[in-house]
Formats: C-alpha cells, structure tokens, sequence
C-alpha cells in the first residue's frame, strides 16, 4: 500500500485592533456582545452611492505583521471587488486586494517536537473587508447581523509547507502569538476574531507532485483545524486509494459532527471578476514609512524565546513555552524583576500556576487576572530560597495565594508554616515515627532501603512538611545507626 505526504497551506484570517471599520467610521465591536446590527451605517450597509475611506490605521497594522513576518512591502498596494452574492454580503462584493496586496514573501519559523525549527514561507498578506455574520435558526430561516461587516481583515497566506495537523497547529499558534505581540489582534478564538482556511492534498510519500486539492473554510479553532485537516487527509487517501481520486472543491465543518461537508465545486478566481475598486485610490508606502513602521515593532516571540535561554539559561522548551503567550512571558519577566531566580520561577510557573489555572479552565493569556501577582510569587520562591520553607510549604502557601491573594511571608507567619530547622522538635517527630513503625524499622536495619525512604516520608508528615530535609536526613540516619548498634 502507498504511504501518503499531506501537502497543507493555510489562510488565516486575523481581525485587525481597529477602533473602526476598515472604510467606514462604525466602531468595532465584540460581535458576540452588541445587539444585532446596530453598528451599521450606509457604507458597510452597501448603500448605492455611498463611498469607502481607507482606514490608515489598518494598513499600519497590517504593514507592521508584514514586516513581523519577514514580508517584503511592495511601494503601492491596491485594493479590488470580489464579486459574488451572499445574504452577509449586502453590496454583492468584497473589497479585498488582489494583484497588489500589502506584503508579500515572508515566513514563521515553527518549533517541531524533536527540537527542529522548520521554516514555512508566507506567500502574502492582503487586506479586505469581513462580511457580516449569519444565524442559521434550523427553521429554515437565517438571521443576518451586520455589525461585522466591513470590519477589517488581514488575511495571510501560506505555502503548502506544512506536512502534518501537527505542524500546521506550530504554524497557527506561532502565527497567533506573533500578532498578539503587536497588539493587533487579542487572539481570543471563541470571539472569531481569528480563523482559519486549509488547504489540504495528499500525494505519495517523497514525490514532489502537487495532486487536486481541496480547501476546507470556516474553522474557528486551532483544535477544528487540526481535526479537519486529519479528517480530510484520510478521505483523500480513500479516494485515490479506491480508484476514484480527488476534486477541486471547497468543504465545510461540521464541528459537533467531527465531519467534513462538501459544500461546492471551488469556484476559480476569474469566477470572482476581480478588478481594481474604482472608488479607493492605490496605497503607497515610502521607503520612511516602512521603516519607521520596522522600528515600531515590539520584541517579537522568537527574539524574546532565545533572550530568554541566553540571558536565563532556561531551556528553549521552557523558553518557547513561557513567550507563545505574551501575558505569560510579561508576568514571568515581572517576578524577575521582583527578585525571584530564573530557574524557580520558570518551574514553578510551568507547573504548579498552570496547574492550578488548568484545573478551573482558565487559558494561559488570562494570567493576569488571576490572584497570585508576579511579586507574590517571587516573594513565595524568596522564602524557599532563604530556608524559611521548605518546597512542599511553598505549594501549600501557592494554594492559599491562588485561592485568597495576599502576601506570601504574612501568610507563612499566620499560618505557622515556617520550616523547622531545630532539632528538637525533628528529634521527637524522628522517635515517635520509630516507635510507631517497628516492623519497618527492623527492615531498615536488614538493610531494606526502600523502607528508609517511606520512614523519612512519615517523618516529614509528621512534621507537616515543614522540616528542613537535609537535618531531617540527619538525625534520622543517627537515629537509626543507634538502633543498629
Ligand atoms: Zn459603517
């Protein structure tokens, strides 16, 4: 049997940050809050007679993911109609750009699991208009809400380079990453405000034929994109498997199905009878404002990653994982800042934060939000680092901070959970676990290791976790060497 190569290229639609639409003056809004076409006016509503305005402030942010993405920015950009009718289409067709978009030629460098970085090429990115959003009730009917229409969309494209759902899920979150740095996209998926388009073909493993492909529209997540693409691989390899082969087409999702929907035989561009927008002049970028636009660009996630195994010595994994979202890389360089140690913090937010963030659903740009402020936890690991706790505390005093908020030393003090470094009171824990546990202690003495373990793990409870280890270890093995003699 034929071993199959997925050949994947995605379009991503990105919702610009504008505070109005891409050529009218309606504000922006979160279209899952405001009221139904509200924000409308005749232009978006494509009124006869009425003329766009380009928003200056959209081309700057679109200029600016360009450049983020290593594009080239031609000196004029144009923008074009894309002519075909849908009901969240008043105007009949789309301001979009064509032959001339904004950038063009660039790439994301993608992490793959086994440490590699694998380069896939941006082909372009263009600017146009969102058409408006539509409710199917399942009654038949269809609810048209506008308040989206007209607002404005970068769409990126990519080559075909990706070869697996795993490597097109790298390419989407280090692409959603890179614009969350610039502030030009919140990357909140739930809200739509970024979307995804697959095209998707399969040819036999090491040939390098590009065979019919089809493209997969409407996914409106990561994890819908990586299923559709694993869904549609594996019935184009049926297909030509079978005899039958591929075509052209463009496919829906049914997300709560987990299935593929051929929608229509894919239209082809001159189906769109492209052409210039008569009623917008070409944009033209100087040399100066390109580069002022280069200079206004924030450290990016593949700088800051590597910053941070230079400067840190974390490893790049940690590294990568702590800068994929900018909230989390601010919050971690902020506990630094506060005084905790590369190393600790960066555990300690990768594990035991996200772990309690995890377990109530909260997504990992929401660390803000949550009570443990960055100068809590690096007062929590100063407390660790100074003997005042030991790391088992530390956890417990996580829980109080991620429950209640608070300060770390104050809640240490209250509580009585500072470590005990007296022997005393280690000296009693030590023989009351002893005298408790004879059989063990008489393997400890024939020599059972393991038994010396467990004996150590009771002394600790019975301590509350608050011993500090190493004089535990010590009076323990002195206690136990008296028994042996
Ligand atoms: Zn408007």
């Amino acid at each position: 049997m034929t071993t199959y190569e997925p050949v994947i290229g995605l379009e991503v639609h990105a919702e610009l940050l504008t505070e109005s639409k891409m050529f009218c003056a309606c504000a922006v809004v979160d279209s899952t809050q405001a009221e139904p076409n509200t924000v409308t006016c005749p232009v978006c509503l494509g009124m006869p007679g009425t003329l766009p305005v380009i928003n200056a402030r959209a081309i700057e942010m679109g200029v600016r993911v360009g450049l983020a993405l290593g594009c080239e920015i031609p000196a004029f950009s144009q923008f074009a109609r894309k002519n075909y009718f849908y009901p969240d289409l008043p105007k009949g067709y789309q301001i979009s750009q064509f032959e001339y978009p904004l950038a063009v030629r660039g790439h994301v460098d993608i992490d793959l699991p086994d440490g590699s970085t694998k380069r896939i090429g941006v082909t372009r990115a263009h600017l146009e208009e969102d058409a408006g959003k539509l409710t199917h009730t399942g009654s038949g009917k269809s609810l048209v809400d506008l308040n989206r229409a007209g607002v404005p969309l970068l769409e990126i494209v990519s080559e075909p380079d990706m070869r697996s759902a795993e490597e097109a899920e790298a390419y989407a979150r280090k692409l959603r990453s890179i614009i969350q740095y610039l502030g030009v996209n919140h990357g909140d998926m739930s809200k739509g405000v970024l979307r995804f388009e697959a095209n998707i073909s399969v040819r036999p493993a090491g040939s390098t034929e590009l065979r019919t492909r089809t493209e997969v529209k409407n996914l409106n997540s990561i994890r819908s994109m990586m299923r559709a693409i694993e869904k549609e691989v594996e019935r184009q390899i049926r297909l030509w498997e079978s005899g039958e082969g591929v075509k052209q087409a463009t496919l829906g999702w049914d997300e709560d199905r987990g299935q593929i929907l051929i929608q229509r035989i894919k239209e082809s561009a001159s189906d769109y009878r492209y052409f210039p927008e008569p009623d917008l002049p070409i944009v033209r970028m100087t040399e100066a404002e390109v580069e002022r636009l280069r200079a206004s660009l924030p450290e990016l996630p593949d700088a800051r990653q590597a910053r941070f195994v230079r400067e840190y010595g974390l490893s790049p994994a940690d590294a990568a994982t702590l800068v994929s979202e900018r909230a989390v890389a601010d919050y971690y360089e902020a506990a630094l800042a506060a005084g905790a140690d590369p190393q600790p913090a960066a555990n300690f937010l990768l594990g035991e934060v996200f772990r309690r963030m995890n377990a109530e659903s909260l997504g990992r740009d929401q660390i803000g939000a949550i009570k443990v402020t960055p100068e809590a936890l690096a007062g929590l690991l100063g407390l660790v680092r100074a003997g005042t706790i030991t790391l088992t505390t530390a956890k417990k005093v996580l829980d109080v901070l991620y429950a209640e908020g608070g300060d770390p030393a104050a809640i240490v003090q209250a509580r009585g959970l500072a470590q005990v470094s007296d022997e005393g009171p280690i000296v009693a824990a030590i023989e009351a676990v002893l005298a408790a546990n004879p059989k063990e202690v008489a393997g400890v003495l024939a020599g059972q290791d393991k038994l010396a373990k467990f004996l150590m793990g009771q002394v600790m409870r019975e301590l509350r976790g608050r011993g500090e280890p190493a004089t535990v270890q010590r009076l323990l093995d002195a206690a136990l060497e008296k028994r042996r003699g």
